[in-house]
């Protein structure tokens, strides 16, 4: 009995509950009367009146109202494609934009990738025939680089403008200007909260649509005390729910893939145990790097007399719809990118979420009958210990890709740029920094030859470079497989919790002299080597999805080479070479060996330490370059590869001084000698 009942008005009696949801179990519903039954329906001509009436509008309604999939099509029944040109719509997560227009190709009874299709980083699933496009909102921020007046679209609708990520906030800028001088053009905000005024107000009063959707009573339980372990409380809910409560689905937020795993894991061996003692429980995953028939599985309908629970990450909080949803359960957490303005270091943390957010997910389960939800923290942990809404991420995050993309647009004030929310001037007056380091940007901040080429790749401005710096070191081959295998990161290794030590093993065998950068390409030659055989894969516990997705970027980035005239060649004996390469980007990312085998970055002393799974773990070289950051139980540097502190005076001559980079240990060298390895940085 973990859960404790808050008496709310509006709570419903259980056989209340009962009847509706058998009531809409019953209803098998055909596509077409799906997209009756929806909430925006009723509205559909009065919207397509809206659109021609006024250039810009907002559209205001709950989630699952069928603003995504219904609104391209009825512009497009309105004919505001007739003359070739595409309705745009944008989306924060990539695993919507293709969930959303593979669903809509359904609807159209059209092949997905010809009048429907999407187009995310590194894949597009358009043709000439396509006139409904789906893309993330930072692909249509990518495309203003090669048509800055969208002259190929007559809609363009920048949807779920609530989740508030820095490309949809820069959109916001980048659209509200085109829209002065293309008049033809029909620009839709769309948004699930109640920024909707916000919007309008930015948008010199654009007119607020609104849909009202259907929205049953959700009650509300809460924890009496904090929970320990967040996901063994979830499997225990989820269990209790099963055993003791109506019919009906569950979905259960969690932060990311490895809980999802985790708790996925847990549970089945506790449904296990149970055996024939409970109905049938089909668990299901949702995350972004799962593959998209997995993904689909979803939204196919729950057996009879079974109970469905879908694990899931932040996406399902607005962005994906899942029907027949009675209960939720809600740890409270989410996983966000964090940047720190004063050290510049970025990361991945896992941090409570915001009231909004909260109350959305809590909305979930109020869709299709009365619901429940059930939070996993305390009810004054709610009141007190949480923000309002999330901050936007345009205000805590790095933006140096984002600078970088705008200089290449030509605009060259950010300080006097439109902004909805502006950033900190202290994180814009660091990203400049950070790109005039990396040469991208002149003494008068203005964008450099090189810059511009490293505007090129849809890549962080440090892989950029190291791309580009592959040239001078003659291993662009090398960096190509290294950056497409840094894009699948995390999702390589493939480590059964029963076969631990085999996997473990088998990762071993391909860690490379020199780090983990040089064990990622190692990985991939093999794979290579084999024609790319899935059954290596298996053999050696690597994600074949992974690399076959790796596989697809690095063809593309290759393709990027050859525009801005990088030869492909290979030098794969000269690791010094390539390691150099890596350095000319990711010189930000460097520490030195400190005390108990601990980091500190350079430029902030900051503590950081190597991260287990990294085949540098045990070696502890004196200077080391990481990847990126993630915070657990402390600052974690993952992917690591050794460098000599030389090289960075070589590669970025305006960011670091001799002087920093002394090297203070090796005056007490001497006195060490005969310590183990680990005592050595215990001076
Ligand atoms: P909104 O954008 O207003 O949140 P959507 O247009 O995304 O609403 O969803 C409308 C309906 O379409 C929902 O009931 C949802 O279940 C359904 N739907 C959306 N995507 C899919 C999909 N990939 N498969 C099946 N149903 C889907
Ligand atoms: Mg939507």
């Amino acid at each position: 009995e973990f859960i404790q009942a808050l008496t709310l008005p509006g709570t419903k009696d259980e056989k209340d509950d009962e009847e509706k949801l058998s009531e809409t179990q019953k209803k098998r519903l055909t596509l077409e009367e799906t997209r009756r039954s929806l909430p925006i329906f009723p509205f559909k001509e009065d919207l397509i009146q809206a659109v021609k009436d006024h250039q810009v509008l907002i559209i205001d309604g709950e989630t699952g109202s069928g603003k995504t999939t219904q609104i391209p099509q009825y512009l497009y029944d309105a004919g505001f494609t007739k003359d070739k040109k595409k309705i745009g719509c944008t989306q924060p997560r990539r695993v919507a934009a293709m969930s959303v227009a593979a669903r809509v190709a359904e609807e159209m009874s059209v092949k997905l990738g010809n009048e429907v299709g999407y187009s995310i980083r590194f894949e597009d699933c358009t043709s000439e025939r396509t006139i409904i496009k789906y893309m993330t909102d930072g692909t249509l921020h990518r495309e203003f680089l090669s048509e800055p007046d969208l002259q190929s679209y007559s809609v363009m609708i920048i949807d779920e403008a609530h989740e508030r990520t820095l490309h949809t906030d820069i959109l916001f800028g980048l659209v509200k200007d085109i829209a002065r001088f293309r008049p033809d053009l029909k620009l839709l905000i769309s948004s699930a909260t109640l920024d909707a005024q916000k919007f309008s107000d930015f948008f010199d009063e654009a007119p607020i649509f609104r849909i009202r959707g259907r929205c049953f009573p959700v009650d509300i339980y809460y924890t009496k005390a904090p929970e320990a372990d967040y996901i063994d409380a979830c499997v225990v809910s989820i269990l209790q729910i099963h055993a003791t409560q109506s019919l009906g689905d569950i979905l259960v937020f969690l932060t990311g893939q490895e809980e999802i795993e985790t708790c996925q894991e847990l549970l089945q061996e506790r449904v296990r145990r149970l055996g024939s003692k409970i109905k049938e429980l089909i668990i299901l995953p949702v995350y972004s790097n799962l593959p998209s028939d997995m993904q689909a599985k979803i939204f196919l309908p729950t057996p009879p007399g079974a109970r469905k629970v879908v694990l899931a990450t932040n996406i399902a909080e607005t962005s994906l719809t899942i029907d027949n949803i009675i209960y939720v359960i809600d740890p409270g957490f989410c996983k966000q990118n964090n940047f720190n303005s004063r050290t510049g270091m970025e990361s991945l943390i896992v941090v409570p979420i915001s009231k909004a957010s909260a109350n959305q997910r809590a909305g979930r389960a109020g869709r299709v009958a009365a619901g429940k939800c059930f939070r996993l923290y305390t009810a004054w942990a709610y009141q007190h210990e949480l923000e309002e809404n999330t901050i936007p991420e345009i205000q805590r995050i790095n933006l140096g890709n984002a600078v970088l993309t705008l200089k290449a647009l030509g605009i060259n004030d950010l300080v006097h740029f439109d902004f909805l929310d502006p950033p900190p001037h202290e994180t814009l007056v660091l990203a400049l920094e950070q790109l005039y380091a990396l040469g991208a940007l002149n003494h008068h901040g203005e964008l450099t030859k090189l810059g511009r080429r490293m505007a090129e790749f849809p890549v962080d401005p440090m892989m950029g470079k190291m791309l580009l710096a592959s040239e001078k070191y003659k291993c662009s081959e090398e960096i190509l497989t290294i950056s497409a295998m840094l894009s699948v990161n995390g999702a390589i290794f493939y480590r059964p919790k029963d076969k631990i030590i085999h996997a473990d093993t088998a990762r071993k065998n391909f860690f490379a002299v020199g780090g983990d950068h040089l064990t990622l390409m190692n990985v991939y030659n093999q794979w290579a080597e084999t024609d790319f055989s899935t059954q290596w894969c298996y053999e050696n516990f690597i994600q074949h999805r992974s690399m076959k997705r790796a596989r697809d970027v690095r063809e593309q980035l290759a393709g990027l080479m050859e525009r801005v005239e990088i030869e492909l060649v290979s030098n794969p004996t000269e690791t010094a070479n390539i390691r150099k390469a890596i350095t000319a980007g990711y010189f930000y990312h460097v520490a030195r060996l400190s005390k108990g085998g601990h980091y500190k970055t350079v430029k902030h002393q900051q503590t950081v330490t190597i991260h287990p799974n990294s085949s540098m773990f045990e070696d502890l070289p004196r200077w080391v370059l990481y990847h990126e950051l993630v915070f657990t139980t402390k600052e974690f540097m993952r992917t690591v590869s050794e460098i000599e502190s030389k090289w960075l005076l070589e590669v970025a001559p305006h960011y670091y001084k001799p002087r920093e980079l002394e090297d203070s240990t090796n005056k007490k060298m001497p006195k060490q000698v005969g310590k183990s390895r680990a005592e050595l940085g215990d001076h």
